[in-house]
């Protein structure tokens, strides 16, 4: 017996997909709470061309920018104030995950309207606020990616405990993604490794996830292979128009196998470390971690699951029926290289002394993600593995 429950997808992917924002916003709701990160969305002229289309059409608008990497409970919460203050009734999320994942959390709050905090629903409470509905959620993002535009979950810190758990539901799935390939093709090399590099962890952690099944296990091989296929041009060639849109294919299909098979040891490993250091973004932290998170599994686990990882292989050019799962980890180790991405924990401050605390945060936050892992490590094995990566 298995389960297969996506939400209604909607998805809208090509160049100049952007256009068909404000029509489709308008069928939600009368005034849009557009959230944004930083600055990139302004710089390149996206913000502003999408606040003057949707008040072309007589949609509202209230902006919420200035959401940094791995997203705050406060940004969150200041959000969710202001979108409630002004009456927003349909929420966009534009940017990579993080403005998306504050858009969904925001769109939680408003559902919510006596909660006072999104951390009331943190699944890390003792008793957490369960969420019964969202407001609805448009997603335009622009990296490839986090799969969020395509995911029932959202993601965010508490920068008080460093704890960066999960959290979802199936009314957060958005109602509609918009994938602009103009707007994806415009991340620089370095983001389009650590962000594509985080589709091929959704995907791989996905085939070995105990929560996997015959149709993820499709979308997974499939995102294995693009990604392992094109990411390195993407990386090197950011006007590489067919690599920029299988990219943004495999994001979406990663998302899908998010959806339905989840994140398994590596994202465990993973979270912790931005949550205490937001300085290491989520693709970063998953690049360094995800070697040893797999010769961990690979050394103790089940027949199926190498057999798993050598299908895997066989899709990162091992030839069919010839793929190992020790092959599968030279291959991913092969891809980082290829995608620049050889740094290391110690590179970006995280200390020795401070991995106990970490690999608490990583027991108590992401059990799931453990409990869904092929090999389950035990709190010793956690530590080992961080100071594997310093
Ligand atoms: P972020 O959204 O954190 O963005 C990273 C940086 O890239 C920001 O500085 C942002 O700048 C910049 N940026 C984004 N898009 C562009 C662009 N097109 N051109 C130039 N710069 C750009 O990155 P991710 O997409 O990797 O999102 C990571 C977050 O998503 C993490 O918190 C992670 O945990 C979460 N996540 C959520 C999942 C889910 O299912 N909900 C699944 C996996 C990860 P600026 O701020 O100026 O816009
Ligand atoms: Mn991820």
């Amino acid at each position: 017996m298995f389960e297969y429950r996506i939400p209604d997808i909607n998805l809208i992917l090509g160049r100049g997909a952007i256009r068909q924002l404000a029509s489709v916003v308008k069928g939600f709701g009368e005034h849009a709470l557009v959230v944004t990160g930083r600055a990139s969305m302004k710089k390149l002229g996206i913000l502003d061309r999408v606040l003057e289309d949707l008040r072309k059409v007589g949609v509202r608008v209230t902006h919420h920018g200035g959401v940094s990497p791995n997203p705050s409970v406060e940004i969150v919460d200041k959000g969710a104030a202001v979108a409630a203050e002004a009456g927003c009734d349909v929420v966009v999320g534009l940017g990579g995950g993080s403005a998306i994942d504050t858009a969904k959390a925001i769109a939680v709050m408003l559902a919510h309207p006596r909660a006072s905090s999104i951390w009331d629903f943190s699944p890390t409470n003792q008793d957490p606020t369960p969420i019964e509905s969202a407001f609805p959620i448009i997603a335009v993002p622009s990296t490839s990616g986090t799969g969020s535009h395509q995911t029932p979950y959202y993601v965010i810190t508490n920068t008080g405990t460093g704890e960066k758990p999960g959290n979802g539901h199936r009314s957060i799935f958005p109602r509609l993604a918009i994938v602009d390939l103009d707007i994806v093709s415009s991340m620089p090399p370095q983001l389009t490794a650590e962000t594509g590099f985080d589709v091929m962890a959704h995907a791989l952690e996905g085939l070995v996830s105990a929560n996997a099944n015959d149709i993820s296990d499709i979308h997974a091989l499939t995102a294995i292979e693009l990604v392992w296929t094109y990411l390195p041009r993407a990386y090197k060639n950011g006007d590489d128009e067919e690599a920029r849109e299988r990219m943004a294919i495999a994001d979406s299909l990663a998302g899908w196998v998010l959806s339905v098979a989840d994140t398994t040891l590596p994202h465990a490993i993973s979270h912790p470390i931005s949550g205490f250091y937001p300085g290491v973004s989520h693709g970063m932290s998953l690049a360094i971690l995800t070697p040893a998170a797999m010769r961990f599994t690979i050394d103790r686990a089940s027949q199926e699951t190498l057999r798993r990882l050598g299908r895997a292989a066989e899709r990162m050019g091992a030839g069919m029926g010839t793929g190992s799962a020790a092959h599968c980890l030279e291959q991913i180790q092969e891809l980082l290289k290829r995608i620049g991405l050889t740094k290391r924990l110690g590179d970006f401050g995280v200390e020795e002394g401070r991995i106990n605390e970490v690999a608490e945060s990583c027991l108590s936050a992401m059990s799931e993600d453990l409990d869904r892992s092929p090999v389950r490590p035990s709190f010793e094995e956690i530590v080992g593995l961080y100071r594997e990566a310093l």
